[in-house]
């Protein structure tokens, strides 16, 4: 472990493990197998890169995702690591080079796809060279259960017949109980330690805005708090994603559109963009994500619903992986509730298909209407109980308050009685306001009972009401009817006043928000804004580009903010810098205390004239 110790120090520049970081390797070192279950950004890298330095031989590390291999071999090779990959994007002559370093053991880690590893020829190699240990990165993979099935991941359970005394290291940040024993059982790992970590993301802020008009709110939320990041948006149809891009370009930010309908060459070319450049916004449909692990997206914006809580969470999930402060918004209204409860309804799946499906939106519904911490639902979703508040969401930051609904609720429901269960929201709030209008003059429900008995409330508050009453199925959607609304059996006894109702008082407006000091997973970070940050930053996209990697393989946000406010001014400072090991000290030390000592040149300078 002393070995350890110091190549997280040394190469790395790191000063302690987090988590499990430390157990997960010593139990590798001595040889064990295990299966870790970390979240997104929690570490899973070192678990098996370390133990691959301390051992002898090479880490061979398999990973379904070829474009993700070479940003990890970049990062290593930043660090000195000697590193390669294999995969189908090599041609045949970089491809043997490869085979040889291997078989010489001039590799410390070696990524391949898993169709390349399970080539006769292949396996064959490994026999002939000396082998650290097995690596099965996004090892969910191998399960149906899970959610990105790869068929070749099964025949990677000859791993363990033909190379029984390597150690295996299985990871997944996604992997509900039966995946985790599917995991351990396709892969024989049946003596693995699982180590198993919360999923909670400390530092991404969730929140849910009621919709009133997507496009301004967005436009809010992303001058107000993330000018020059870089986020995706998420929406549901690619009409929308083209939409919107267009529309944020308008508004000169640097949006890009993405979705199976485009070709390969622009999907390409637009994800390239957003990796290697600073600040691009990505407006894609669920199509973009996978494999994405960008460590400095600052916020994932849903202007829809996504499809479950799990989709939320592992869309949302992409945001933040260094740990540094992240956002998590999503907008919901009225029309969201009505469409997702239409299409289920009108969905032709089998009914046991289509409960699961009902319970799985329910739960969604449940998440976005719940006045008490969002943290807290969603880990109980997982089947982790969380200690709110969490403080890091909308619930816990600005409580909601809630209000007894039951007159309300009765009188929304009768109104949808009286007018013949056949019309939608807005049609049954001008009966309840009492407006003459000439529909409601025609079907005479100005002589209903229910008209006009709701004009203590405004036409948004009725709104929000109907939206809680479907949303807790209290309401449903008549498909056949176009979206009128009918009561169900569960309004009978609200209509009977049996039951009693609270709503949520959804908050009026968006609060300016001022950059705080804000939650991370370690400590309390500032994310700078000013010229200093510019110039850093600035001379990270330089090296980056000259060298054709993204910028966060040269240094993580989390170095560079440090560097800004440690502001080193000799390479012993510099040392100290979390995320700065020995050769990146050498190679960029120097180039980034220039920065520095420019910048305060420049701004004393201004100062005396
Ligand atoms: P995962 O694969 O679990 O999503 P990574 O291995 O990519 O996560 O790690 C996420 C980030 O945390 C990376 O920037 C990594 O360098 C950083 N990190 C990992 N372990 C440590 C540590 N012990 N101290 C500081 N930073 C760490
Ligand atoms: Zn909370």
């Amino acid at each position: 472990m002393e070995k350890a110790q110091e190549i997280l120090q040394k190469i790395y520049g790191y000063s302690e493990f987090r988590g499990n970081q430390q157990a997960v390797i010593e139990h590798t070192i001595q040889g064990n197998d295990a299966l870790v279950l970390m979240p997104t950004g929690g570490g899973k890298s070192l678990c098996f890169q370390i133990p691959a330095l301390v051992l002898k031989g090479v880490g061979i590390v398999i990973s379904p995702l070829i474009a993700l291999m070479q940003d990890q071999v970049d990062a290593l090779l930043q660090l000195d690591v000697r590193a390669a990959f294999l995969n189908s994007s090599l041609d045949a002559n970089s491809a043997i080079a490869v085979e040889q370093q291997l078989l010489s053991g001039d590799l410390d880690l070696l990524y391949v796809a898993p169709e390349r590893l399970l080539t006769p020829r292949f396996l064959q190699l490994l026999e002939n060279a000396e082998l650290a240990l097995f690596a099965i990165d996004e090892a969910h993979c191998v399960s149906q259960w899970g959610h990105d099935f790869r068929p070749e991941y099964r025949q990677l359970s000859i791993l363990q017949e033909r190379f029984p005394d390597v150690p295996k290291i299985a990871l997944t940040a996604t992997a509900d109980l039966r995946t985790q024993q599917d995991i351990i059982h396709q892969l024989h790992l049946e003596k693995a330690k699982i180590f198993n970590a919360s999923y909670d993301r400390p530092n991404i802020r969730y929140r849910i805005v009621q919709k009133k008009n997507t496009r301004e709110q967005l436009h809010f939320f992303l001058e107000n708090e993330h000018k020059g990041d870089s986020g995706i948006i998420y929406c549901l149809s690619r009409q929308r994603v083209e939409d919107t891009a267009a529309w944020l370009r308008e508004k000169n930010w640097d949006a890009l559109p993405y979705h199976a309908g485009l070709s390969s060459t622009i999907r390409q070319k637009n994800q390239t963009r957003f990796l290697r450049e600073e600040g691009v916004i990505m407006v894609a449909t669920v199509a973009f994500g996978m494999g994405i692990d960008k460590p400095n997206v600052r916020f994932v914006a849903h202007l829809d619903l996504p499809k479950s809580v799990e989709a939320y969470y592992q869309e949302t999930g992409r945001a933040g992986r260094d740990g540094l402060p992240a956002d998590a918004w999503l907008s919901y209204g009225l029309s969201d509730v009505i469409t997702l409860r239409r299409m289920l309804e009108g969905s032709v799946s089998e009914e046991q298909q289509k409960r699961i499906e009902l319970r799985k939106l329910d739960a969604l519904l449940g998440f976005c209407e719940t006045t008490v911490c969002r943290r807290e639902v969603l880990l109980k979703y997982f089947g982790e109980t969380y200690q709110a508040p969490c403080n890091n969401c909308d619930n816990c930051m600005e409580p909601t308050s809630t209000w007894d609904g039951k007159i309300a609720a009765q009188m929304a429901l009768s109104c949808v009685y009286r007018t013949g269960q056949r019309f939608g929201v807005k049609y049954l709030i001008d009966v309840l306001l009492g407006k003459l209008t000439d529909q409601v003059q025609r079907f005479r429900h100005d002589k209903v009972s229910t008209f006009g008995i709701g004009k203590s409330y405004s036409s948004l508050q009725w709104q929000s009401i109907y939206r809680q009453l479907i949303a807790a199925n209290l309401i449903e959607i008549d498909i056949a009817g176009f979206g009128s609304l009918r009561l169900t059996k569960k309004s009978l006894s609200v209509l009977r006043g049996e039951e009693t109702i609270t709503f949520r008082n959804d908050p009026e407006k968006p609060k300016k928000k001022t950059k705080s000091t804000v939650k991370t997973r370690d400590k309390d970070i500032q994310i700078p804004q000013d010229g200093l940050w510019q110039a850093l930053k600035n001379k990270r996209l330089e090296i980056a580009r000259e060298q054709k990697v993204p910028p966060y393989v040269i240094f993580h946000d989390s170095s560079l903010i440090e560097i800004y406010h440690q502001k080193p001014r000799n390479l012993h400072e510099f040392e100290n810098i979390s995320g700065v090991g020995q050769t990146k000290l050498a190679r960029y030390g120097k180039i980034f205390i220039d920065v520095i000592n420019d910048f305060e040149e420049f701004v004393s300078e201004d100062i005396r004239f």
